[in-house]
């Protein structure tokens, strides 16, 4: 089983993706997150798309679609992966399925997180990580009990994603209804597209992502 989701910053799909992973067993490729592991590194790769990410600009198709090669080569994949921040582009959207095919693969659904920008910007500038156990808080709707204290593992140390400011988050916006939007109407033609809202809380939208996937399985 093989799915993409997508929609703008902020918009959950780290979080669904988590979820699904979790549910179905799939393997969860965010491309951001790779990206940023890299740079931790300071790999080739971390280095070549650290400048770009933080201006909120795309990292060049190659690297990206190499990195999505890569990993449907590796044996956990069989069951299916969870396309998360792939594709951005409907030149990606093309690669993505020659490269599935030449893999004899497809995908199955395409599901976008629809969302308002003006929530988008409070989501996106107020969350940071717990840097012990990756637990997700946000400033404004989910700040930890204690301030300064991870409610799982009691860490005192965060991290913030460095293209999460205000201006970067713009440009990623930008660049989402330019590039990633279009996407909707390519997948829609294919028929596979399915929209969620995402203003609903997290488990609701959840709810209705394994609806949309019950129900394709059975029709
Ligand atoms: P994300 O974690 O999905 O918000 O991605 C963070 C950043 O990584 C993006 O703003 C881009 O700079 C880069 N990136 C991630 N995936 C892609 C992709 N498919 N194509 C180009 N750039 C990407």
């Amino acid at each position: 089983m093989n799915i993409v989701l997508f929609g703008p910053p902020g918009c959950g799909k780290g979080t669904q993706a988590q979820l699904l992973k979790e549910k179905y067993g799939l393997i969860h490729l965010s491309t951001g997150e790779v990206l940023r592991h890299e740079q931790a590194m300071k790999t080739e790769l971390g280095l070549e798309s650290k400048r770009l990410m933080e201006k909120g600009l795309f990292v060049p198709d190659d690297l990206i679609l190499e990195m999505v090669s890569n990993t449907l080569d590796r044996p956990e994949c069989l069951v299916g992966v969870i396309f998360d921040g792939v594709p951005r582009t409907i030149y990606q959207a093309e690669a993505l399925e020659r490269i599935l095919s030449g893999k004899k693969k497809s995908l199955d659904y395409v599901i976008e997180i629809l969302i308002d920008d003006a929530v988008l910007e409070k989501r996106i500038t107020g969350r940071f990580t717990c840097k012990g156990c990756g637990a997700g808080y946000n400033d404004f709707s989910k700040p930890t009990k204690e301030k300064g204290i991870c409610d799982v593992c009691g860490s005192i140390e965060f991290v913030r994603r460095a293209d999460d400011t205000a201006e970067t988050v713009k440009q990623r916006l930008r660049m989402y209804y330019e590039q990633t939007r279009p996407l909707t109407e390519y997948y829609r033609k294919k028929g596979l597209y399915e929209s969620v809202d995402g203003l609903l809380d997290v488990g609701e939208v959840a709810q209705v992502i394994n609806s949309v996937i019950e129900k394709r399985k059975y029709t």
